[in-house]
């Protein structure tokens, strides 16, 4: 019998380094994909259209959510974004560890209607380290790093139901928290239960 895997929600505050260590954690990793979330935001420079995202239009968004084709789904600084159900559901059932990068409202629609995914919150050692970060991307304007400050300031306060928290100071140390929950995750007793019966 195949054994189910765990999704696993990461959250955080954008710049906080969730991609970063993500990467680093999983590098090694066969047991893991990722989910590609859907975003009515426009691509930044160099994002490519599922790849970072599936790119889409408010009305094609609202369909997805309409025909419950979505896990979970959230505004964000005026954006919305998804996550593809179908995806997710196929992937568990074949025994990989699905990874969702998203925000805390939408993680905690997944909380409620999957009481067993692993909730992990990143944040970056400080808040001038996360402007930095934002800053040092390149990737946003000075108004986009203000609004996501004051988010990122909103998701603390929302977060207790988080079950794991890394702060990213140094990133390949993160990475090893994470590789590290992954893992041990794995191992819980009811995930693996069924390897009794069959003594
Ligand atoms: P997120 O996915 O949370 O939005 P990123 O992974 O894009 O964040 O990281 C934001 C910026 O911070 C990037 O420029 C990245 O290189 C940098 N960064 C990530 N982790 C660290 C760290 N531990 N120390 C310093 N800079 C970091
Ligand atoms: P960004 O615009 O920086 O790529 O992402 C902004 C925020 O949206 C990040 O906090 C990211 O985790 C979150 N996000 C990305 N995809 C999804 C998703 O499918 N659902 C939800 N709820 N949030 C998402």
């Amino acid at each position: 019998m195949t054994k189910k895997g765990n999704l696993i929600v990461i959250s955080g505050p954008s710049g906080a380094g969730k991609s970063t260590v993500v990467f680093k954690a999983v590098e090694n990793r066969k047991d893991v994909c990722f989910s590609t979330s859907v975003t009515t935001r426009k691509p930044r420079a160099g994002e490519v259209d599922g790849k970072e995202y599936f790119f889409v239009d408010l009305e094609r968004f609202q369909e997805m959510v309409d025909n419950d084709e979505l896990l979970e789904h959230a505004e964000y600084v005026a954006n919305s974004y998804g996550t593809p159900r179908a995806y997710v559901e196929k992937q568990l059932e074949a025994g990989l560890n699905v990874i969702l990068d998203i925000e805390v409202q939408g993680a905690r629609q997944v909380h409620e209607k999957m009481p067993e995914a692993v909730m992990v919150f990143i944040v970056p050692p400080s808040m001038d380290e996360l402007k930095r970060r934002l800053e040092g991307r390149g990737t946003d304007t000075a108004r986009a790093i203000e609004a996501r400050l004051i988010r990122a300031r909103q998701e603390y306060r929302e977060a207790d139901f988080y079950k794991y928290l890394i702060v990213n100071d140094d990133a390949e140390q993160a990475a090893r928290e994470l590789d590290a929950i992954i893992t041990a995750e794995g191992c819980r007793f009811e995930n693996r239960a069924a390897i009794l019966q069959q003594a």
